[in-house]
């Protein structure tokens, strides 16, 4: 965000509804997808959503992660590196935010002490109140009117406050709310409070005490929810929903229990029931359509996770495996296409180290178990990462997966190791590598890209959405699954890239490079030939699968492992329910993947962003 934006601020609508949802008692009780849920449930009332999501940590963004700490760093189509928060609010509302969408403590410090230099407070002493909470209300206002779907201007705006209430980071961020709701009018602004009721298994029953307690400290700093959203265990029982109602001051119908569900898509139709939609009406003085028929497709979809019977077993080689967030969009992008296809996912994290044959010695039973993992999967994912642990076992994973036919999608750093081990293991380049990992190999099939000054902190990575042009007349299983466009835009985050000068050898030999850059120098997509499915992407498809419109690569990586990739290739990209092993009883053929219109271009379009990267997660090694 300029960083004068404050001073231009024009005419703002007076029609944006803010619902500012807040944690109580502990974090991690999946307040981003109660939030998401919010949107949901308006967006099938026929009104845009759009969404803020607030860190108060220092960090200026998320590109400084360990994987291993936070989860996943999200990549945005500008380019910013986000929380991955920011994933649920994309998938679920089916919307592209941008940088901006993220803010933490350091991004609106950094804005306010610049205006300081700059003179523009006068002289003035700078303090928390008024100049941080102002800079808050201004930054949310602003970003709240930014179209994230087309050109519309969204009409309500979903502000996460990360962290729980009375966490002394979130301070200020509160104190903004409590003068927001007032510059703002009431009937454009609410709070909805996600809370806990454990349930102690010592007393056996759920405990509304933390809850009360946390609604006190949310009251004490001038907030009043408007809607306390519990998650428990199990469900709870009326008594405990009038408890929380008197004790708490709300009435029963602002009380809305979640419990564990099954899946995530049925968090939205829960608070459906619960007479969410109504209460908002209300509230916020919201003009709605009826959400009956739109909300028909996220009943289908939950539906179809708690039914699908045939199972589809994909194995994740990666490096961060002991925190599965820090693969989150990839394991959401494998349940959208496994989803859409009809089929359970049983998805395996396998340590990619646990493949080396140096690690055998080390640890035999680990060694053995990853093989037999892997050796047991219909699928393999090799996903984007840094540094070089565990990229020899990578590169062993391709090299099964190509050598036994096994449906395999390399993604950024897995696409690399793909077109090494084959440099390795065809072309006979012994020790070929990534200047990454060894910067003075003999044959550096993977390059650093112009963009990348070592030791430079800041505009060191290729980030954010960028066009990849399919080559003219190739025949490429890809295309197909992507609807065969002339090019598709896909969100990257690298420093390197393959080495041109080996392209026209790895082609020869059978690789081929589907997709490049609109100057054909970088390769995007690369394809075996003779192959059920080896595809690599040099960018990361997984940031733009929606549950309802899985991403083309995914869907391809799926069908290829349950045999029916070819059926649906045959058919346009359809499959007939029957094929789809589910429990529809439709005979005709349906689209289940149609290409996502936004990711696919008609024309070469040029797509810049400058976007910089300070710094990444190989800082865990
Ligand atoms: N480390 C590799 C690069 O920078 C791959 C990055 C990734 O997988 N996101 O090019």
């Amino acid at each position: 965000m300029s960083s004068g934006f404050i001073n231009t601020i024009r005419t703002l609508s007076p029609t944006m509804k803010y619902i500012l949802v807040t944690g109580g008692v502990i974090s991690g009780v999946g307040k981003g997808v109660i939030a998401s849920s919010f949107g949901t449930l308006l967006n099938c009332c026929g009104i845009d959503v759009t969404s803020i999501k607030i860190d108060p940590y220092i960090n200026i963004d998320a590109g400084t992660f360990s994987p291993y700490e936070h989860g996943e760093v999200y990549v945005l189509d500008d380019g910013g590196e986000v929380d991955l928060d920011l994933g649920n609010y994309e998938r679920f509302l089916d919307i592209s935010l941008c940088r901006d969408n993220n803010i933490t403590t350091g991004k609106i410090y950094k804005q306010v002490i610049e205006k300081e230099r700059r003179g523009d407070y006068l002289g003035k002493t700078v303090q928390v109140v008024p100049h941080i909470t102002d800079a808050i209300q201004e930054w949310v206002e602003k970003v709240a009117q930014r179209p994230v779907k087309g050109d519309k201007k969204p009409q309500v705006c979903i502000v996460e406050l990360g962290g729980t209430i009375g966490d002394i980071e979130g301070m200020p961020f509160v104190e903004a709310f409590r003068q927001f709701q007032f510059r703002v009018k009431r009937e454009n602004f609410c709070v909805a409070h996600v809370s806990l009721v454990p349930m102690p298994r010592a007393t056996g029953e759920p405990k509304t005490k933390p809850t009360q307690s946390s609604v006190r400290e949310l009251r004490g700093l001038g907030l009043s929810p408007d809607l306390i959203v519990c998650r428990s265990e199990r469900p709870i029982g009326i008594e405990v929903k009038d408890k929380i109602s008197n004790f708490c001051h709300v009435a029963p119908e602002q009380v809305i229990c979640i419990p564990d569900l099954s899946s995530i898509y049925h968090v939205p139709l829960q608070m459906e029931s619960n007479g969410v939609l109504n209460f908002l009406k209300e509230r916020l003085q919201l003009d709605f359509v009826d959400p009956k028929q739109t909300m028909q497709s996220w009943r289908e979809l939950a539906y179809r996770v708690d039914n699908t019977r045939g199972e589809v077993k994909i194995s994740l080689v990666g490096k961060y495996t002991k925190l599965e967030d820090s693969y989150a969009s990839v394991s959401k992008s494998l349940q959208h296409a496994a989803l859409a296809a009809g089929f359970k996912l049983s998805l395996k994290f396998i340590e990619a180290c646990h493949l080396e044959r140096d690690f055998k010695k080390e640890n035999q039973l680990l060694y053995y178990q990853a093989w037999q993992e892997l050796c047991d999967s219909n699928g393999v994912v090799v996903p984007g990462g840094f540094g070089s642990r565990g990229m020899e076992g990578k590169i062993r994973a391709c090299q099964w997966c190509r050598e036994n036919k096994k449906p395999f999608l390399g993604i950024c750093l897995g696409m690399q190791a793909a077109v090494i081990e084959f440099a390795r293991n065809i072309i006979g380049f012994e020790g070929a590598n990534t200047t990454e990992i060894d910067p003075n190999v003999a044959h550096p099939l993977v390059i650093d890209m112009p963009e990348h000054h070592p030791g430079i902190m800041g505009g060191t990575m290729r980030l954010g959405k960028r066009t990849t042009v399919f080559k003219d007349n190739c025949t490429s299983t890809i295309k197909k699954l992507y609807g065969s466009p002339k090019s598709v835009d896909e969100r990257h985050r690298h420093r390197y890239e393959i080495n041109p000068k080996y392209v026209p050898q790895l082609e020869e030999a059978g690789l081929k490079f589907v997709g490049t850059d609109e100057e054909a120098t970088r390769m995007e997509i690369v394809e075996l030939k003779d192959h059920p499915y080896y595809v690599g992407v040099q960018y990361h498809p997984e940031y733009l699968s929606r549950p309802l419109k899985p991403s083309p690569p995914f869907m391809g990586l799926i069908l290829a492992s349950v045999g029916k990739l070819k059926g649906y290739l045959n058919k346009g990209c359809r499959l007939s329910p029957k094929e789809m092993s589910d429990n529809s009883s439709d005979e005709e053929v349906v689209a289940i993947s149609k290409p996502n219109k936004q990711l696919t271009n008609g024309t070469h379009k040029h797509c810049s962003n400058g976007a910089t990267s300070s710094s990444n997660d190989e800082y865990e090694k």
